[in-house]
């Protein structure tokens, strides 16, 4: 005898959800899906009538299923009808960058088109005059070791402020799932990095949170990552076929396996470990509400609370500073 869905009783179970301990039918886990990630826009209040939204777009199964539910959740006035929805990639200009890696160029170009968003491509080339692999190897030549995901997120999260300003974009969404915020979570405490709690809550202050002046949301934050994989698979959402190879030796990439192992005993482990993150998150931005002050980089006058921002270390240490202002002091950019 097959199992029937507990929610509408009449579908085969195909998905046990293990937060709830519910078997369901691929139809009720595809319709919990789309519930949280509505309930989680309305209720923090993600997007509004008018929004200008801008969707970051790295290829991965997450960004594509944000792009394919914001597009899907507006089309049925789920989120305002009037919100607009304009999706970007951002070129890394290392030889695995996200994009490149990507089979999805063309369903980019297919969902787009589908649900009218449009779509910008962008490059580090273009924005900051040099690629995250000039910057490597200006670092490993000075035989500073650091690791090329940590390369990519500062210039990836300077793009986003630059690209935010140049499509006058209300606020950034990006596709974070449950596993990945609930990683950083306890990156953070393995860190031992109090400070970083400020930028991680669902409407971090923008008091605090200096180095991301657009907005940020993250609309699929309470979404398991496996069941955004399943999302993807059955809606005929490609998956990434390349692996980043610098994925390894990130810390991230034990801590997956890590957390699978405590889901086993405590279904909902990942839960509790992003909700102690926003609660902490919360305490530590009303203590410093209006306390940080802003300072201009030294260098590039992008707003830091330091008096050079963290882009400008990296690529003075990188040695490529001057060529990096003299290519924004060109180009214009702000
Ligand atoms: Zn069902
Ligand atoms: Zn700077």
């Amino acid at each position: 005898m097959v199992a029937l869905c507990d929610r509408c009783g009449v579908r085969e179970a195909q998905y046990f959800k293990v937060s709830s301990g519910e078997r369901l039918c691929l139809n009720c886990l595809f319709n919990t899906i789309e519930d949280t990630v509505t309930r989680t826009i309305r209720r923090y209040r993600l997007i509004g009538s008018g929004d200008r939204i801008g969707i970051a777009i790295s290829g991965g199964k997450d960004s594509l299923v944000l792009m394919y539910l914001l597009g899907k959740l507006r089309r049925h006035g789920r989120i305002p009808r009037d919100a607009e929805l304009i999706a970007f990639s951002i070129d890394e200009g290392q030889p695995y960058s996200c994009v490149r890696r990507s089979s999805a160029g063309d369903y980019i170009g297919k969902l787009t088109s589908e649900f009218n968003i449009e779509y910008k491509l962008f490059t580090f080339k273009d924005l900051f005059g040099v690629t995250a692999f000039d910057v490597a190897q200006g670092l490993w030549g000075k035989g500073v070791n650091m690791h090329m995901c940590t390369i990519c997120g500062v210039l990836r999260r300077r793009a986003m402020n630059i690209i935010g300003r140049r499509l006058n974009l209300s606020k950034i969404a990006t596709g974070h799932n449950l596993d990945d915020e609930a990683q950083t979570v306890m990156l953070n405490v393995m860190s031992n990095d109090i400070k970083r709690f400020a930028w991680f809550g669902i409407t971090p202050s923008n008091d605090v949170a200096e180095e991301e002046f657009i907005p940020r949301i993250k609309p699929l934050r309470f979404i398991r990552e496996e069941e955004v994989a399943i999302y993807a698979y059955y809606h005929g959402i490609p998956l990434m076929t390349i692996e980043c190879p610098f994925v390894y030796n990130n810390p991230r990439f034990e801590l997956k396996f890590t957390l699978a192992r405590w889901e086993r005993d405590n279904p909902n482990v990942k839960y509790s470990i992003v909700s102690f993150g926003d609660q902490l998150s919360r305490i530590i931005n009303d203590k410093f509400r209006g306390q940080v002050k802003l300072n201009k980089c030294t260098y590039c006058g992008f707003p830091t609370s330091g008096s050079v921002c963290r882009v400008c270390e990296l690529l003075n240490q990188a040695g490529l500073l001057d060529k990096y202002l003299s290519h924004i002091r060109a180009a214009n950019i702000h």
